[in-house]
């Protein structure tokens, strides 16, 4: 998988291409190649940048570390928490849905519970 370079790279901007390389088993030329199509750096990064929520050390240009940019919800029906990925809790409120569940059985009870509220 080429994309561990990248995320290995997205969340570690200190590290050198030989670490990358070493820590995902790829070569130092695919490391470099991939960093490269992506757009990301080959060289590591002495400037360091860091998540504006939570302080911990990201890329460049990354707004939020991997952590802050989950989210939390509750759900629904048993009214536990769920950790959501941010972009998908954006596209769930874009399509206007209200409730959330941690798992297909609560969701399948809930339905239950409304229908016979219903009746
Ligand atoms: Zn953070
Ligand atoms: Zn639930």
């Amino acid at each position: 998988m080429r994309e561990s370079i990248i995320e290995l790279r997205q969340e570690h901007p200190e590290y050198s291409i030989s670490e990358i390389s070493r820590l995902t088993g790829f070569s130092r030329y695919i490391v470099t190649r991939t960093l490269k199509e992506h757009g990301l750096q080959t060289k590591r990064e002495h400037t360091i940048y860091t998540c504006p929520s939570c302080g911990k050390v990201v890329s460049k240009g990354v707004k939020l570390c991997r952590q802050c940019r989950h989210v939390t919800a509750i759900c629904s029906y048993c009214g536990r928490e769920i950790v959501r990925r941010r972009a998908d809790e954006n596209r769930a409120q874009k399509l206007g849905y209200r409730h959330r569940f941690c798992s297909k059985k609560c969701q399948a009870l809930y339905m239950v519970m409304v229908r016979n509220v219903g009746k």
